[in-house]
This record gives C-alpha cells, sequence and structure tokens, in this order.
C-alpha cells in the first residue's frame, strides 16, 4: 500500500527491457528493486499509463542471490573471488600482452545496448582511443543492422522516422515480420487500439501471430522472398497510377530504376514465390496508396537474412512511392529491440564501420576532432562485426576479448561454433550483472551495476533520449560499467578525470552533432526527453524525420532497386521443415534477466516448438510432449506445442533458453552488407522422444 511506498526511494524513470521506452516510477529500498507504479504522464510519451508484465513486475533479477558481487579471476580453471585491483590488473595485462606481441587489433570490445548512451561512449573510446582497436562492436549487429544499412542509403539515418504517438494515429499500417504483441507489447496496445477506431491494418507474416486476429488483412506469407510481396505491391501501385507523384517528384531520386526493378514481380510470380494472392496483394496495396498516412512496421522477421537490406530497402521503395514519409502520422517504423539499442548500440558508435554520431571514418575533418579531445586518432577503417570475430579467432586472427553486457555463447548463430572460439581465445574479460553463459569462458569476470541502479540516459525506438536513475544500491562491489571502463583505462595509461555520466554527456554534446543539444541539464528539466537529431541547446529536438528534406546534401531521397535473394537453407528430404525463432511476451532475449523470474517463469518456464496439428499428426507428436529438433548442425529436445499459430511444415521455437538453445540450430550466413545473420532460415528434422 501508500504507505509502505512513501517509507521507500522512488526514481522516475525508464525501462530497462524493450526499446519502447516506457517510463515509471520505479521504488525501491537499499539494494532491492521493490514496485513499479505509473509516472506523471507529462513524463511518459511512449507508454502513457500503461507498461507489460516485464516493466511492471520483471525486477526479480535486479534482487537476485546470483548477482555478480565481487571481481573473480580464473586459475586452474575455477573462479576464485579477487580484489577490484588484482581483477582490473589481470585485464589490463590480459590485453595489452596480446596487443604487444600481436598488433592492436588482436583483440576486439563488444558493448552493450543493455547500458547507458555515456557508458556505450565511453567503452567505444576505451576501444578506439586506449586500446587502439578499431574492433569495437555490439548485438545491433544481430538484429537491425540490416535495416540501419537499408535506411541510411534510402533516407539517410538509419532510425524510426516517426513517433511512437504517430503509430497510434495513423490511417493504415503494414506490419511484417514483427510479433508487437510479444516482442513490443506497448505499442502493439496502440496500433489494436488504433485499428478498433478504423485504421486499415495489413499484416504480413508467416506466423498467424496475435495482430493477425486484429487485422483487416491477414496474409500468411511463405517466408524466404519477402522482396517479391513487396516489389509486387510497388508494381501494382504504378501500373495502376496510384504512387504520389508530387512527393516522389520533388522529393526523390532515382525512381525509374525502381519503376524497372519492379516489373518482373508480376501477381503470378509473387504468388508463387510467396503464397500472397493476387487479391490479396492488390487490395493493401491499394489501400497503402491512397491512405493519407501508413506507418510501415517491421522487425526481426524481416531484418535477420541474408538479403535483410534488400527487403528493408523495398520497404522504403514502398513508402517513398506512396509518400508516407516527412510528415506526422506516417513513417518507416523499425520496432528496436533492445532498450538501449538505438542510442547505446548505434548512436553512440560503438559499432567498427563509424564514429558516434554515424559519422563516417573517412572524414578528416571529424577524425580531427576526435584526435584533439582525445589526444589519439581514432582507427580510421572498418574492424571486424561480431558475426566476424568468431571465425578469425579461429583464425588466429583475434586473441582477446573484452565483452560488456553480451552473451554471445547464447546469441551468436551455430552455437557449437561459436563456443569452440570462446575456448580458444587467449584473454577473456566479461563485464555483466550475472555469470552468464559467455562469462564461464573467461579468465576475469567483473560484476556491474543493473540499469536501476546507475544514472544517464537510454534512446528509445523513435530517437528519444531519456533519463535512467538509480532506485537501489550495486550488490557488494559492483560498479557501474562506465566507472570499471574508466579504471581500466586509467591503468593503461589515460586519465579520462570524468566525475559521473554528466562529465561523458558533455564530451557527447562537443563531439556528437545529432545529440549536441541533449544535455543532462535539459533533460533533468524535461521529463518527455528529447528526440535526436537535437544540434544546440536551442534545438525542441525532432519528433518527425525528413519533414523538411532528407539526410542527403541535396535533401533528396533515393529509391534503390532491391534484388531477390536466394534463401540460404530450403527444407530438403532429410531437414523437411522450416525453423524460425523470436520472442515471447514472458522474456528477454538470451534470458539472463527473465529466467530469474518467478512469476514469469511462471508463465513460460522451457524452450518449447510450436508445430501445427498436421504436421504434428504426421511426426506422431502431442501437444506437451517432447520433441527432438535437429538442423546439420546440431539438436535440442524441447516440449511440443501443437498450435495453427505456425503454419503446416514449420516450426517456431523461442530464442530465451539455454536448454533447449535454438542457436545450436541455426546457421551462419551472414548479410554481405550488413553482416547480420540469417538467424530466420533454417531447415529441421523433428522427432517425437515422448513424454520424458
Ligand atoms: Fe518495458 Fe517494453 Fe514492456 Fe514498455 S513495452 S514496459 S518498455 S518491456
Amino acid at each position: 500500500g501508500k504507505a509502505r511506498l512513501s517509507r521507500m526511494d522512488k526514481a522516475e524513470t525508464t525501462c530497462g527491457y524493450c526499446a519502447v521506452g516506457c517510463r515509471f516510477d520505479l521504488y525501491g529500498k537499499d539494494d532491492e528493486v521493490l514496485a513499479a507504479r505509473p509516472a506523471d504522464p507529462e513524463a511518459t510519451p511512449a507508454n502513457d499509463f500503461s507498461t507489460c508484465v516485464k516493466g511492471k513486475f520483471g525486477y526479480d533479477y535486479v534482487n537476485s542471490d546470483e548477482r555478480l558481487d565481487q571481481p573473480l579471476v580464473k586459475e586452474d580453471g575455477e573462479f576464485r573471488e579477487a580484489t577490484w585491483g588484482e581483477a582490473l590488473d589481470r585485464v589490463a595485462e590480459g590485453l595489452s600482452d596480446i596487443q604487444d606481441q600481436y598488433g592492436p587489433d588482436t583483440v576486439s570490445v563488444l558493448s552493450s545496448s543493455k547500458t547507458t548512451n555515456e557508458e556505450n561512449f565511453a567503452i567505444q573510446k576505451f576501444a578506439r582511443q586506449v586500446l587502439g582497436t578499431k574492433n569495437i562492436d555490439n548485438c545491433t549487429r544481430l538484429c537491425h543492422s540490416s535495416t540501419v544499412a537499408a535506411l541510411k542509403q534510402t533516407v539517410g539515418y538509419g532510425a524510426m522516422t516517426n513517433r511512437i504517438e504517430d503509430i497510434g494515429n495513423t490511417d493504415c499500417y503494414l506490419i511484417t515480420g514483427a510479433n508487437t504483441t510479444e516482442s513490443h507489447p506497448v505499442l502493439a496496445t496502440r496500433i489494436k487500439q488504433n485499428a478498433r477506431d478504423g485504421a486499415d491494418l495489413f499484416v504480413f507474416d508467416p506466423r498467424k501471430i496475435d495482430l493477425a486476429e486484429h487485422a483487416d488483412q491477414y496474409t500468411r506469407t511463405e517466408g524466404g522472398h519477402d522482396i517479391a510481396w513487396i516489389n509486387g505491391m510497388i508494381r501494382h501501385i504504378v501500373e495502376n497510377d496510384l504512387q504520389d507523384d508530387e512527393f516522389i517528384e520533388e522529393r526523390t531520386r532515382n525512381f525509374a530504376a525502381v519503376e524497372e526493378k519492379v516489373q518482373e514481380f508480376t501477381p503470378e510470380k509473387v504468388e508463387e514465390l510467396t503464397n500472397v494472392s493476387p487479391e490479396e496483394l492488390a487490395n493493401a496495396a491499394e489501400t497503402i496508396a491512397e491512405a493519407d498516412t501508413c506507418v510501415f512496421g517491421w522487425a526481426m522477421g524481416i531484418s535477420q537474412h541474408t538479403y535483410g537490406t534488400q527487403t528493408v530497402l523495398a520497404l522504403a521503395d514502398l513508402a517513398l512511392v506512396t509518400g508516407h514519409l516527412g510528415k506526422p502520422n506516417a513513417g518507416l517504423s523499425p520496432f528496436r529491440g533492445q532498450n538501449n539499442v538505438q542510442g547505446g548500440g548505434g548512436d553512440m558508435g560503438p559499432i567498427p564501420d563509424n564514429l558516434p554520431g554515424y559519422q563516417e571514418l573517412s572524414d578528416e575533418g571529424v577524425l580531427e576532432r576526435f584526435e584533439e579531445e582525445w589526444g589519439v586518432r581514432p582507427p580510421d577503417e572498418p574492424g571486424l562485426r561480431v558475426t566476424e570475430m568468431f571465425d578469425e579467432v579461429d583464425e588466429g586472427n583475434l586473441r582477446g576479448m573484452y565483452v560488456v553486457g553480451e552473451n554471445p555463447a547464447i546469441s551468436e548463430p551455430d552455437l557449437t561454433n561459436a563456443r569452440e572460439s570462446l575456448e580458444e581465445l587467449e584473454f577473456l574479460a566479461v563485464q555483466d550483472i550475472f555469470m552468464t553463459e559467455t562469462a564461464e569462458y573467461a579468465d576475469v569476470v567483473l560484476p556491474a551495476a543493473a540499469i536501476t541502479e546507475k544514472y544517464g540516459t537510454v534512446t528509445n525506438t523513435e530517437r528519444r533520449v531519456q533519463m535512467v536513475r538509480p532506485v537501489a544500491d550495486p550488490p557488494g562491489k559492483a560498479h557501474a560499467d562506465w566507472e570499471i571502463v574508466q579504471k581500466l583505462a586509467e591503468r593503461l595509461g589515460f586519465d579520462w578525470g570524468y566525475e559521473n555520466p554528466t562529465g561523458i554527456m558533455d564530451e557527447i554534446n562537443e563531439l556528437v552533432p545529432i545529440y549536441g543539444g541533449i544535455t543532462h541539464e535539459r533533460l533533468e528539466e524535461r521529463g518527455e526527453g528529447l528526440q535526436w537529431p537535437c544540434p544546440d541547446e536551442d534545438h525542441p529536438g525532432t519528433a518527425n524525420l525528413y519533414t523538411e528534406g532528407f539526410n542527403f546534401e541535396d535533401g533528396k531521397a533515393r529509391f534503390v532497386p532491391a534484388d531477390l535473394g536466394d534463401p540460404t537453407e530450403l527444407p530438403n528430404e532429410e531437414f523437411p521443415i522450416a525453423l524460425t525463432s523470436g520472442r515471447v511476451l514472458y522474456h528477454w532475449h538470451t534470458g539472463q534477466l527473465t529466467r530469474r523470474d518467478e512469476g514469469l517463469m511462471s508463465h513460460v518456464g522451457e524452450s518449447y516448438a510450436e508445430i501445427h496439428p498436421e504436421t504434428a499428426g504426421t511426426i506422431g507428436v502431442a501437444d506437451g510432449e517432447y520433441v527432438e529438433v535437429e538442423s546439420k548442425r546440431g539438436s535440442i529436445v524441447v516440449k511440443a506445442k501443437v498450435t495453427d499459430r505456425t503454419a503446416p511444415g514449420k516450426v517456431f521455437i523461442p530464442m530465451h533458453f539455454a536448454k533447449g538453445a535454438v542457436n545450436k540450430l541455426t546457421q551462419e550466413e551472414l548479410d554481405p552488407i550488413s553482416r547480420i545473420p540469417d538467424y530466420k532460415m533454417a531447415s529441421v528434422r523433428v522427432r517425437s522422444v515422448g513424454a520424458n
């Protein structure tokens, strides 16, 4: 009750799970988080009063006895407790010894979308300035790197063009490859309400997800050839003269190339490749073209393919043809995953192909500005992506890693391979809040603070920078990531001298033009945060991108024709079933947080495979029995969940579990442009192993 809450500490803060960026008041005492309650509505632009089950109740992990509260070092294959001094010395030596012997680029750093913007900035600075390595990446590679690559080419910024508010107010939706109800619950609530009030909702997806039940048209796509139906829609629009001529003429370039490209995507071809009927294709294309406003929403079902970049190019072309950009209530809306993947994972530059704020490695002026501030010129050529790092370990080109808050031993595709590489590293330091599957391989483990224990900013899926504030103390000797990395820098000869995260934000304001005016001082005054680009302190932030011009020198968007890619692994006689993976509402990514939550585990306590009743009949498995699912790369045993959500001949397995880890089955094929893995396409066979 109220009396109890009044005896606790309270902080207005931002959710640490997904990138919707819901805000609420958190209550805590000492090192425990005790309750979440709605915050001042002024301060909750993403969620109003709503939150989902994770943001509301998912705090057992913070309070867990399994939190790391001491630095650990490995001796004779066993971890023992160590002082901070010893642990930090070992990390500094471990990395610099390798660099002295083999060169600066034989070590790499993985940063984390679960830490703050300030911390990500500090971590990439540690890689570029202190270690002088070009190899810095993070999990954004695994989710929307293809989206970012495509949007940079077509509209200019690799980010959502509109606001979350627009997602509740548009006239029309095309949602594809996004299970919004489970992955971005508060967005789904907005979409369903608006659809009930009359907005047209089109869902194209191989799985009959919850949003499909609310759609005006749900189309079960075959999967593997999404470019075909999107290009087919553009063809239909142009053929019927429904394109936005004025928009195309005034605001874009290169339309003719796309017009020509889409010719081959006849309704017959589209139907053959994707199962989308000519009627469904025409209905969706016409409604989208004729709507005043439309939001195009997508996530991993589109991005995680070897042709992910091409598919997002096709979506961008569709938005440009119909003119649904650069105005309120319309836009391209990639739904980002981690709470800070947009900011920490992208904007802050812990990525190997550009400096913070998407500034080019080839821009001499930018390099000079960083050199002036840091006293060291950042490496000016692109480094390894996380998906390339493990192969380089096998080749002997990468020997040491410093991993902050990432868990590649669960998140990498083809896990058996990735784990062998982790084992092979000469030196591995892991900084995290738990002994993760990856930390088990480490030489040194550094205990970090959770998001509820620190101060700083995170940037949600609509580019909104919002504050997080501490409501509890880190357990034992754990520290915030920025403090740990600052101490490491000091041991390696760089005295950063940040007194707090505000000191880091001041440097971000200096060096990152799109964050130029996003100061802590302003954010403390504005509960609703600020959306980038925000170049100076008088700038109100940018709600909708491209209202004036696109992010190119001439202000015009670029049409880029999208090529139909080849599916990497189709079902065959030996492995006749198509596998996809994804999220469930009650869990989070590699499961380190939610698998420790009793309440959430009571909803979904173990991994499972969704199997269509027909397919279950063929295999001879009943709901609740166990099946062995096997691909070329490995096998797992999981519970069968018989349901028609999944199409006949396909299985779906969630990605959050260590036992029954789906990435033992997935393949390491990469998109040539973004190097995102093809998580969404693998072929398996399934056999019943009985009730177990
Ligand atoms: Fe947190 Fe996302 Fe749920 Fe909001 S929708 S409470 S941001 S997990």
